[in-house]
């Protein structure tokens, strides 16, 4: 084992390895070995994640994975091995060990030169990104003849098909993926998965377009036999100068992608140079971020949430917007990514926090309708030091009860480290607050997670319903969504609703539970005061709760005895729910008996995603 560092310091010479020790209890890194040359850069006694962010090494996201794996190893959990990409160039093996409190790591390059001889990813039988940035430049170099595309794509919601489907089926959509950019039919002389669900692929465009070549790709893919289709989100560079690195190339194609990511609308997006001016407005936020705290530019909008039966008010978001003084309004999506990224993101959710905080407060002391209000916390911002102690500093400072205020985390706060983070719910609801889990369905959620993690509320995320009929089979993924939060006990409140229909059809599975456009846009403070002061007000209503002799949540552990009492032992078994009033069944789960013996032939999917009468009898 790695765990003990007299052996690892002395394997440093013969791997050319980075050996750190990460301290738990005094969350404090010490560095061993000749460790200056490693990044070039010297390492001071920093924390590596601060370190690698503020060189501009890693990326933000591989850098929160670094810092959150640290923070939650432990003994039953003590060890963590993954593969980030350093400087846009090279991949780093970080293997993790935990001993003792301590997490010792090593960091290590693998291929430096990029060679041939990189390993294919064996899901899409791909090369890696760093494979495929060197050699980009090769094939144009030895092609000057042609014009060529660099392209660049991901999945729309593709954690949802991990989720619903299993990473098998995952796994099978990548590796449709991967078939399809490696087959000869297109112009494709290089492809690789750069990683997870996000491709790249360098195409001959001397005598296709762009749009046509996509057009197709897409066509290919949406081919593929789900219950529902899969959307792409492709960005593309049309290679000027050829002599450009490739990474440069590659960020270039993915910043176009940026901009039209999680769009069902539009599938493809060019690079233009306007897109780097909007880069350079980065460093414009935050060289002006620290003033606009101080001078209240933030401002506070609050969006209704309504339950869709009784028309009533049960609670409301509290989103941030920015009044630039030149600009004017700033748009959240444009400065929270890079509040993110610079940190800044915890002041301005305190801020938010404290601001909403006081506003409940006059809102107790006028005497109008109070509905307790959600505040968005960004990831970053829970594992801030003393993060509880702090909310609670604010609150008591307004005398606010905590059920008025409303914890919403976004959902990729929750892989892989649980411990840590249940942790942070524990204290949060041992000070009375609501939590909920923000966006699920849209990134990291996994049904494990509603089972693992103590939160209260599931806000689902209404783009699995976009441009499909209600009917249709982004439905099914709501309703099964919304049938597994019923077993779970959880309240859902559906976001992002417009349309009647949908509220309507939300209803009908069950979710009565209603936030967006359709019922209100956000609205600054003064408006919304007024609207609840002449709406009626409500409770949440609590998601029924089914039968608890058997524990329903460990039918998703594939380990729990439930799930092998349901496979394996009492014959033919089927899971349904049924809804007295209207009196349907849906099948949700079923077993191999039950498939051999009463499937009639039909597949798993076929009879949870088919009229139920077809596979039961009355
Ligand atoms: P979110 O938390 O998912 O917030 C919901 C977003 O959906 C809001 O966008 C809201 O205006 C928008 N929305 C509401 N109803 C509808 C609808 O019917 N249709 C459509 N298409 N959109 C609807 P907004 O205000 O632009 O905020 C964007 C994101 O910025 C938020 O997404 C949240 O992630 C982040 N954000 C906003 N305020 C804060 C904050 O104070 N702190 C943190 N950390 N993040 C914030
Ligand atoms: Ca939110
Ligand atoms: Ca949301």
């Amino acid at each position: 084992m790695l765990s003990d560092f007299k052996n690892l310091s002395e394997r440093i010479e013969e791997t050319k390895s980075l050996i750190a020790v990460y301290d738990q209890n005094t969350d404090s890194f010490s560095y061993h070995g000749d460790i200056v040359n490693y990044f070039k850069v010297p390492l001071k006694n920093e924390k590596l994640w601060d370190f690698l962010r503020a060189n501009n090494i890693a990326s933000s996201e591989d850098c929160d994975e670094i810092q959150a794996v640290c923070r939650s190893l432990n003994k039953e959990n003590a060890s963590y091995f993954g593969e980030y990409l350093f400087g846009g160039h090279c991949y780093h093996v970080i293997s993790f060990v935990y001993a003792d409190g301590k997490v010792t790591f090593s960091i290590k390059k693998v291929n430096v030169n990029c060679g041939e001889n990189e390993k294919r990813d064996a899901v899409s039988g791909l090369l890696g990104r760093s494979y495929f940035c060197v050699n980009v430049n090769e094939i144009m170099r030895a092609n000057p003849d042609k014009k060529y595309s660099v392209f660049f794509f991901d999945i729309i919601k593709f954690k949802a098909i991990n989720d619903i489907f299993g990473f098998a089926e995952g796994d099978k959509v990548l590796a449709f993926i991967g078939e399809k950019l490696r087959s000869k039919k297109y112009p494709i002389p290089l492809a690789c998965r750069e990683s997870a669900d996000r491709f790249a692929f360098l195409a001959d465009v001397t005598e296709i377009d762009e749009n046509r070549l996509i057009d197709a790709l897409i066509g290919e893919v949406k081919r593929y036999e789900l219950p529902f289709e899969i959307y792409l989100n492709v960005g593309v560079y049309k290679v000027q100068n050829k002599e450009e690195a490739g990474h440069v190339m590659l960020d270039k194609a993915m910043l176009a992608q940026s901009v039209i990511k999680g769009s069902y609308a539009q599938s493809i997006n060019f690079f233009v140079d306007s897109l780097r001016d909007e880069m350079l407005s980065e460093q414009e936020i935050t060289g002006a971020m620290n003033v606009a705290l101080s001078e209240e530019q933030f401002i506070v909008y609050y969006q209704p949430q309504y339950n869709h039966s009784t028309g009533m008010i049960i609670g409301a978001e509290a989103l941030v917007r920015w009044e630039h003084p030149y600009k004017g309004l700033i748009s959240p999506a444009r400065f929270i990514p890079i509040f993110e990224k610079n940190g800044f993101i915890t002041k301005l959710d305190f801020y938010v926090f404290e601001k909403v905080a006081k506003f409940i407060k006059r809102s107790i002391d006028e005497k109008f309708s109070i509905v307790p209000i959600s505040i968005n916390f960004s990831k970053n911002d829970i594992f801030f030091p003393n993060f509880v102690e702090s909310l609670e500093n604010i609150r008591k400072k307004y005398d606010v009860p905590s059920k008025y205020l409303r914890i919403e985390i976004t959902e990729s706060v929750f892989i892989g480290n649980n411990n840590a983070v249940n942790e942070i719910l524990e204290k949060l609801h041992a000070v009375g607050y609501v939590i909920e889990m923000d966006d699920f369905g849209s990134g990291y959620s996994s049904l494990n997670v509603l089972k693992d993690l103590e939160f209260d509320i599931i806000k689902l995320d209404m783009l699995f319903l976009q441009e499909k009929d209600e009917n249709g089979r982004g439905g099914t993924i709501l309703s099964s969504v919304v049938n597994m939060a019923k077993w779970l006990g959880i309240p859902v409140i559906a976001e992002g609703v417009e349309t009647v229909s949908q509220a309507d059809f939300l209803k009908s599975i069950g979710c009565d539970n209603i936030q967006g456009y359709l019922y209100s846009k956000p609205l600054p403070e003064k408006e919304y005061e007024a609207l609840i002061s002449a709406s009626t007000i409500g409770a949440l209503i609590p998601q029924m709760k089914l039968a608890d002799k058997l524990n329903f949540a460990n039918f998703w552990d594939p380990t729990s005895q439930e799930t092998l009492i349901f496979s394996n032992f009492v014959g033919a078994a089927v899971i349904f729910s049924y809804d007295r009033v209207e009196r349907e069944v849906e099948i949700l789960r079923v077993n191999k008996k039950y498939l051999r013996e009463l499937g009639m032939n039909l597949s798993e999917k076929d009879i949870i995603h088919g009229d139920p009468s077809a596979s039961l009898d009355d």
